[in-house]
C-alpha cells in the first residue's frame, strides 16, 4: 500500500541519496515530491503543499506545464543532442530571443547551471582583459552575503562564510565588500548616504588594489539567497559608473532575479543600467531542464574574433545548450509573454508586500523586504539591538508552515552568525487564491508563535 511504499522510499533515500546542503539528521524525513501543478506540489503520502520557494527559486512559470514537456519531447525525438562546437536551431533561436529580452546586443554562451554561467563569465573577463592589452587585470570584486555558485570559482566570488569555510583556500584574486544592507546600516546614516558609501567601497577597493589589476565586479541586482538585500537605485547606478571609469567589467548575476522574478524581464532593468555580461539559469527553463547562459556584450565578444589560434575562448561544455533544454526554454519564454507573467510578478509582488505589512508589528520581525515577486522577513530576538533570531526559531517557523501546507525558505549565514531571513519566491503564475493562502497561512503561523 501507499504508506508502505512511502516508508520504503524514505529508507532507500537515507541509504543512497546525498542531499544538497542540509545538515545530517538521523530522523530527517525527506519530502518525496511526486507531482506538481501550478504553485502546488504533492508528496508520496498525498499531502499537498504550496511551494512558495518555486523549488530553488526556479519554477517561475509553475509546475505541470505539458507544453514545456512537449517542447522537450519533440526536440528529443528530432535531434536529441548536438554539440555547440557546431550549431543547432533551438540554440540559435533562443540566443536571438534572449537578446530581445535583454534589450541590448549580446552574444550568448550556453552552459547547464548558474555556477557554470558565472565560471564562463570569469574566464571571459580575464581573457578579454588580456586581449585588449590589460595583462594584469585578474581580480574580481563581489559582495559579502551574495551567492554565486558552488564550483570553486563561483564559490570564491560568493560572500557567505558558511558555504566556503570548509573548502578554503579558494581562488586567489576574489575580493569582497560590504553589501548595501540598509537595515543594518550604521545609526544616524541616511539610507541613501549608506548606499552611496557601499558603492564607494567598490571604487575604493579598485583604487587600493590598483585598477590595472581588477578584471570585473560581479553582483546580483538584488542579493537574493543572502537575505533579499535591496539596494537603492543610486547604488546600482554608481557601481555601473565606477566600473566604466576604471575599465572594470560589470557582470550581473541574474540567476534568480532574471525571467520576471524582479517584476521586469531582468533585475537590472529596474535600475536602467546596461551590464557588460549577464549570467542566467533557473527561471530560463522554469527549472524543467538544466540550462544556463552567459550573455556577453557584443564588443567584448569581438575581442575574441582573432582568426589566428590565440584569440578564441578555450572553454567547452558538453551538455551546455542541449537542444531539448533550449527548445523548452524558448517555449517557456513564449508562455511568459503570452500570460504576461513578468507583469503578473509585479502585481503579485505589490500585493504580497501589502499583505505582509501587518507582520511588521510582530515582536520577532525586524524588517520586511521585497522586490518583484519575492520577499524576505528578517527575524530578530530584539528589535532595538537587531540581534538575529536563533536558528531554532527559523527552523520551527518553517516547520510549522510546512505542517500548514506552505513551503517557505530561509537564508542567511550560520557561520557568520545570522541565519534569520525567511524567504518567499512563489511561482509567477500563482493565482489570487494561491497568494491569499500564502498570506493567511504565514500570518497565522507567525501570530501563533510566541
Ligand atoms: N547565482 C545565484 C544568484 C544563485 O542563487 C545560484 C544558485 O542558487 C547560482 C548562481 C548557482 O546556480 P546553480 O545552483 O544552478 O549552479
Amino acid at each position: 500500500n501507499e504508506a508502505n511504499e512511502a516508508q520504503q522510499a524514505v529508507e532507500k533515500d537515507r541509504r543512497y541519496l546525498w542531499h544538497n546542503i542540509l545538515p545530517y539528521s538521523k530522523n530527517h524525513k525527506p519530502m518525496i515530491g511526486v507531482k506538481g501543478s501550478g504553485s502546488w506540489v504533492t508528496d508520496m503520502e498525498g499531502n499537498r503543499y504550496l511551494d512558495a520557494m518555486s523549488g530553488m527559486w526556479c519554477v517561475n512559470a509553475g509546475y505541470g506545464r505539458l507544453e514545456l514537456a512537449q517542447a522537450a519531447y519533440e526536440q528529443l525525438a528530432e535531434l536529441s543532442y548536438f554539440p555547440l562546437t557546431q550549431s543547432h536551431l533551438p540554440a540559435i533561436r533562443l540566443a536571438e530571443k534572449l537578446n530581445e529580452w535583454l534589450e541590448g546586443e549580446y552574444v550568448i554562451f550556453f552552459s547547464n547551471s548558474g555556477s557554470e554561467a558565472n565560471e564562463a563569465a570569469f574566464k571571459i573577463s580575464r581573457q578579454y582583459q588580456q586581449q585588449i592589452g590589460q595583462h594584469h587585470r585578474y581580480k574580481f570584486i563581489s559582495r559579502y552575503r551574495g551567492y554565486h555558485g558552488s564550483s570553486l570559482g563561483a564559490l570564491s566570488a560568493t560572500g557567505q562564510a558558511q558555504r566556503k569555510y570548509k573548502y578554503e583556500p579558494l581562488g586567489s584574486g576574489f575580493l569582497h565588500v560590504r553589501p548595501p544592507d540598509g537595515y543594518r546600516r550604521p545609526a544616524g546614516l541616511s539610507l541613501t548616504a549608506f548606499n552611496e558609501q557601499c558603492a564607494q567601497a567598490i571604487e575604493d577597493t579598485i583604487i587600493w588594489e590598483g585598477a590595472e589589476t581588477v578584471a570585473a565586479v560581479i553582483m546580483e541586482p538584488v542579493i537574493t539567497g543572502g537575505g533579499i538585500i535591496v539596494p537603492e537605485p543610486v547604488y546600482v547606478e554608481m557601481v555601473r559608473d565606477i566600473c566604466t571609469r576604471h575599465g572594470v567589467l560589470l557582470i550581473i548575476d541574474e540567476v534568480i532575479c532574471g525571467f520576471g522574478r524582479s517584476g521586469r524581464k531582468f533585475g537590472h532593468q529596474n535600475f536602467g543600467i546596461k551590464p557588460d555580461m549577464v549570467t542566467m539559469a533557473k527561471g530560463l527553463t522554469s527549472g524543467y531542464l538544466p540550462l544556463s547562459a552567459t550573455a556577453v556584450r557584443k564588443d567584448i565578444y569581438d575581442a575574441f574574433k582573432d582568426e589566428d589560434l590565440y584569440g578564441h575562448f578555450r572553454h567547452v561544455n558538453t551538455f551546455g545548450g542541449n537542444p531539448a533544454a533550449c527548445a523548452l526554454a524558448l517555449r517557456n519564454l513564449e508562455i511568459m509573454e503570452q500570460e504576461q507573467l513578468v507583469e503578473r510578478s509585479r502585481v503579485l509582488g505589490e500585493r504580497l508586500m501589502a499583505g505582509l505589512a501587518g507582520l511588521a508589528e510582530h515582536p520577532l520581525v525586524g524588517d520586511i523586504r521585497g522586490f518583484g515577486f519575492m520577499a524576505g522577513i528578517e527575524l530578530v530576538e530584539d528589535k532595538a539591538s537587531k540581534q538575529p533570531a536563533p536558528l531554532a526559531v527559523m527552523t520551527e517557523m518553517i516547520s510549522r508552515c510546512k505542517k500548514a501546507g506552505l513551503i517557505i525558505g530561509k537564508n542567511g549565514d550560520t557561520v557568520a552568525g545570522y541565519n534569520n531571513v525567511l524567504t518567499l519566491a512563489p511561482p509567477l503564475s500563482s493565482t489570487d487564491e494561491d497568494l491569499e493562502f500564502i498570506l493567511t497561512t504565514l500570518t497565522k503561523v507567525m501570530q501563533e508563535y510566541t
